[in-house]
């Protein structure tokens, strides 16, 4: 989940310096009684079992393999939440307006939260690092195509590129494209094949085989 992306040239140690920096204010916050020394785990461990990308997929997945909820899904991101078997409180943790945006032949969607970083926490969980990132911020909107390319995704010119700026008060995410050569798998199977990234628009979905 804070990999660094490489394209964006961070220096070696950015991570480490963070990670020492998070350290000393959770050090900080102990100390003065704000926070317990279990606080900072029991967070982690909620994103890490509740609410976190798997539920996501499950909601795209099922998207892929029923019209009607596809429907629901892109006019009512939360009414579609409720119609599954997720975690309580899925309309909440900063999830309380979410949109999904679809991709299709002709239009490419990327989200970022180009002020800080708004991230539909329910459906992908916590943002990677680079999301936070000035760089990736300022960047992915001056020059998608580009940035798409670093990751990976190389779109035909014909293609139009979306970027969605996600706030407080609405925070997108992206329903990719299901993948050729899928049509025999089960929508357990399905949701398998999503990554984080390819509901954030910096990946693309691929079939197993690939
Ligand atoms: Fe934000």
């Amino acid at each position: 989940m804070t990999s660094l992306y490489p394209g964006f040239r961070y220096d070696a140690d950015k991570e480490a310096i963070s990670e020492a920096r998070a350290k000393a204010l959770e050090s900080l916050l102990i100390e003065k009684g704000v926070i317990t020394g279990k606080t900072v785990d029991q967070v982690l461990s909620y994103f890490d079992t509740e609410m976190g990308p798997f539920n996501g997929a499950k909601l795209v997945a099922r998207a892929w393999v029923d019209p009607e909820f596809k429907k629901l899904l892109l006019e009512d991101c939360n009414a579609a939440c409720e119609m599954l078997d997720l975690p309580n409180g899925m309309s909440g943790a900063e999830g309380e307006h979410m949109r999904i945006v679809e991709n299709t032949a002709d239009v490419h969607n990327v989200v970022v939260c180009t002020l800080c970083s708004c991230y539909p926490w329910p459906t992908l969980g916590l943002p990677p690092y680079w999301f936070k990132d000035p760089t990736f911020r300022a960047r992915v909107v001056r020059e998608p195509r580009v940035v798409l390319g670093e990751f990976g995704v190389q779109l035909s010119d014909s293609v139009n590129i979306r970027i969605w700026d996600s706030s407080a008060q609405i925070r997108w995410w992206v329903l990719p494209m299901r993948p050729e050569g899928t049509e025999s798998l089960s929508e357990e199977e399905l949701a398998k094949l999503l990554t984080p990234e390819a509901m954030m628009g910096v990946a693309l979905v691929k079939a197993k085989s690939e």
